[in-house]
Formats: structure tokens, sequence, C-alpha cells
């Protein structure tokens, strides 16, 4: 795990200033949400601290290392999205081996790593299934498994659990929450669903405009 910094971030498009001068704190081991509505900022935001998006300006620090200028595969972080995007020729647990794959990690040790994961998400029965066979609910474990495997210093999530319906949407904020307590790795989880963020957040910062406007405890966010 590690901590990350966001200073004075700005993401211009064109004449569309999506993030406009953004600093934020996250603590190492942290869960924090980044709350807002539709198009205020939170995936641009998201996708610089992973790599995926160049600031126009501001810099962004991981575990105290400036990375701004560095490409998604040199920063130890990890993205879960919305929608699953999983093998579908591949196994369950040659999906979550994937990543390990990637890094050159050799195959008995990539399946354990990768049982491990389905273990903590709760899905070690399905490790040879094919994903095509899974719930909307049981697909998102896999992809949390996946995120996970490689054991990045932080995972961000943008809106992991839009595409759920509302009782298993419910279910898995109980989950992912009890998921980061385990593998104690720092989480940025965007949503735009306040009672996700109150359900799951450590802290959680308010975005609206392209900026941050507020972050704190869910109880301190709440009062005002
Ligand atoms: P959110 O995640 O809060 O919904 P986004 O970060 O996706 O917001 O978008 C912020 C604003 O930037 C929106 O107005 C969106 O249309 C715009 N935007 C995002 N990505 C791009 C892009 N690649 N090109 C142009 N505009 C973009
Ligand atoms: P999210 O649901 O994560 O907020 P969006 O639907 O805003 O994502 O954006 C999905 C993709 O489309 C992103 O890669 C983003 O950069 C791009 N995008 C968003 N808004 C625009 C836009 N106005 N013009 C061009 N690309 C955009």
């Amino acid at each position: 795990m590690a901590s990350v910094t966001l200073s004075d971030l700005r993401k211009e498009y064109g004449d569309l200033t999506a993030v406009d001068g953004l600093s934020l704190d996250v603590d190492d081991g942290e869960l924090l949400c980044l709350l807002g509505p539709s198009g205020c900022g939170k995936s641009t935001t998201l996708r610089m601290l992973g790599g995926l998006e160049t600031p126009t300006d501001g810099d962004v620090h991981i575990g105290g290392d400036a990375v701004t200028d560095q490409p998604p595969y040199e920063r130890n972080t990890s993205m879960v999205f919305q929608s699953w995007a999983l093998f579908p020729h591949k196994s369950v647990l040659e999906n979550v081996a994937f990543g390990l794959k990637m890094d050159g990690v050799g195959e008995d040790e990539r399946h354990e790593r990768a049982r491990e994961m389905l273990d903590v998400v709760e899905m070690s029965g399905f490790a040879d299934h094919d994903p095509t066979d899974l719930s909307g609910g049981q697909k998102q474990r896999v992809a949390l498994a996946r995120s996970l495997a490689i054991e990045p210093d932080v995972l961000l999530l943008d809106e992991p659990l839009s595409n759920l319906d509302k009782r298993l949407r419910e279910q898995m904020q109980l989950e992912l929450r009890n998921i980061h307590d385990e593998v104690e790795t720092t989480f940025v989880h965007v949503t735009h669903d306040q009672n996700e963020a109150f359900t799951l957040a450590d802290r959680i910062g308010i975005m609206n405009d392209g900026q941050i406007e507020q972050v704190g405890a869910p109880r301190e966010v709440y009062d005002d």
C-alpha cells in the first residue's frame, strides 16, 4: 500500500476544464471515495492517478514518488471498471492470473496467488469456470481479484458497482469494504452514489465542477 498526493491537478479538453486545480491526500491503506455528480471530473481524476490520462498541469505522487510522467505500467496501481472486461475463453483462474503473467511471474506462483485472491473475493469454487457462466456480481468479484492479484500499492475503482442491481450493489458494498480491510491496500473509489460512499469510505472527497469541495469522514461531511 502507499499514500497518494494530488497537487493542483488540472485537465483540460480543449475549452472544457474537466479537473480544475484539485489537491488531495490519500493516506496509506485508506479507502477514500470520490463522490460527486456525473461529469464533475471523478473519472478523469482517477485516470490521471493511474496514468491513463496526462494532466494539463499539476503533480501526482504515489508513496512519495513523483509519477506524473510515468506510464501506467510503471506505477504500482491497478484499475477496476464498471464493465468487467474478463477474457471469455480463459478460465476464471487464468483471468485472475493474467496480470501476473504480464509481470513475468512463473505459472505455479501465478496460480497460487490467483487462488489466494479468489479466496479473498469468495470465488474459490469457480476457478475452472468460464467467466461467461457467471452473474454480474460474480464477474465483478473476479475482476477485483484480477486487479488485486498483482498486489498494487493503490487500487483505483471507477464506479465498479454501478452495473449491478440495487440489492447486489448493497451487498457488494459491504463485501468490498471487507476485502479492502483484508488486503491492506489503498483504495480510491469513484462513485456518484451517496449511500455507497457512506457505506464504504474511511473518508469522502466531495467533488463538484472539477474540484474537491470538502474532504472528511462520512459523519463529518454528512453533518454539513
Ligand atoms: P465523472 O467521472 O465525474 O462523470 P468525467 O471525469 O468522466 O466525470 O468527465 C468530466 C468532464 O470531462 C465531462 O464534461 C466529460 O464530458 C469531459 N471529458 C471526459 N473525458 C473526456 C475526453 N476524453 N474528451 C473530452 N471531454 C472529456
Ligand atoms: P465514466 O462513466 O467513467 O464517467 P464517461 O462515460 O464519462 O466515463 O467516459 C468514458 C470514456 O469516454 C472516457 O475514456 C472519456 O475519456 C471519454 N469521454 C467522456 N466524455 C467525453 C467527451 N465529451 N468527448 C470525448 N470523449 C469523452
